[in-house]
């Protein structure tokens, strides 16, 4: 055999097993986590957030430390423990899924050179049709982009998978959305519960609940999102569905001000209205946060040079340890304050999972096998 094609087969293999990993154990965990995540009133994950790197550390200590009897662990201490296996071991069982075939596979679409122009045409002609569908609360769009999602992925895998159907707001929304400029969060260490930071974009929940169902990938989720919303019969969906395939045409093909674009395009004033407010309102929270951390990183430069020498290698100690324990998202803020959210999106997606910056994992992929979608779909009606 060719070594490509040991490859091809070492492929298949994992894939397999991702696969059947998914139907046979992770539907049958889902829920059950899902459910649990889903009775606790707060967002479990916010407290998580700040703690990973906390309990992880402890966790390593607690299994490394030899019991001795007359310093048995305090209670306090075997909860904390026992928190961080459960976490770690959750987390395993939510990235075997990894290994899966994507969705995109499964529909048969491949990513293909397409017309930017015709394609923006298609979408802003599906939204105007839409334009005058019933316009949803955040809290209106989560059940039904949760049924949305699972029937779509229930027609594609074959098997229905539920997961956790509520969206929580997080407390420390405004500080991720400037900080990361995210909009929303699965944390799969907490049994897939799903925070949201903005309930200013639509789509989020469909997005998340595609990661709940066990797809990891970016690219993956906002094809989910944009496909099961459109193809989910209900208007309100649709529009959505359809508005953020357009956001993400935008986003591969960055125009200089996409408004001006869009309106020459003969985009409706609804759509153009809420694209305009919800630029503006991230605009904004994007400036505050220059600002802030600007002001941060000066004053930590001025702090850190007027320390004694001893006292700085010690800082630069400190420094390397951080490096290694906080998260890579982190770390990237910690260490560049200054960029832009986009910036920042782009190196953290770029270091964190391996698919690519933002552009490629968020827009330029979903928007090249969408046209594939459309051009699949232009050729059966
Ligand atoms: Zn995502």
């Amino acid at each position: 055999m060719e070594r490509s094609e040991y490859r091809q087969k070492g492929k298949q293999i994992v894939r397999n097993v991702g696969d059947k990993y998914h139907e046979h154990v992770f539907t049958k965990i889902a829920p059950v986590l899902g459910k649990a995540t889903d009775a606790v009133g707060p967002a479990i994950s916010d407290l998580q957030l700040f703690s990973t790197a906390y309990k992880e550390s402890l966790l390593i200590k607690q299994l490394a430390k030899k019991r001795r009897k007359d310093h048995p662990p305090r209670t306090r201490d075997k909860i904390k423990a026992v928190a961080g296996i459960a976490q770690t071991v959750s987390t395993g069982l939510y990235l075997i899924n990894n290994a899966r075939t994507p969705t995109a596979e499964k529909l048969g679409l491949e990513e293909k050179e397409y017309d930017h122009e015709a394609e923006v045409n298609f979408v802003i002609q599906k939204i105007n049709e839409r334009q005058d569908s019933q316009s949803l609360s955040f809290e209106e769009i989560v059940p039904l982009a949760y049924h949305a999602v699972t029937d779509f992925l229930e027609e594609v895998d074959g098997y229905r998978t539920e997961s956790s159907k509520k969206i929580k707001k997080s407390i420390w929304g405004r500080t991720i959305r400037r900080r990361l400029g995210a909009a929303g969060l699965t944390t799969i260490q907490m049994g897939g519960e799903i925070v949201a930071f903005s309930d200013k974009i639509p789509e989020v929940p469909a997005h998340e609940f595609a990661h709940g169902k066990g797809v990891h990938s970016e690219t993956q989720a906002q094809i989910i999102s944009v496909i099961a919303q459109i193809e989910s019969g209900n208007p309100s969906l649709e529009y959505i569905g359809y508005q953020q395939w357009l956001r993400i045409l935008m986003q591969s093909n960055r125009e200089k001000d996409p408004i001006p674009f869009l309106e020459e395009r003969n985009l409706n004033p609804r759509t153009l209205k809420e694209l305009t407010d919800q630029r503006s309102f991230f605009q904004k929270e994007s400036q505050t946060r220059t600002g802030v951390s600007r002001g941060v990183a000066t004053v930590g430069k001025v702090v850190y040079d007027m320390l004694p020498q001893h006292t700085q290698e010690k800082a630069t100690k400190i420094n390397h340890y951080l490096d290694k324990v906080l998260p890579t998202a982190i770390n990237t803020l910690r260490k560049n304050p200054e960029q832009t959210i986009e910036q920042a999106i782009h190196t953290i997606m770029l270091k964190a999972q391996g698919q690519g910056d933002a552009k490629t994992a968020y827009a330029r992929k979903p928007a090249a096998l969408l046209a594939n979608y459309r051009e699949g779909n232009s050729e059966h009606s």
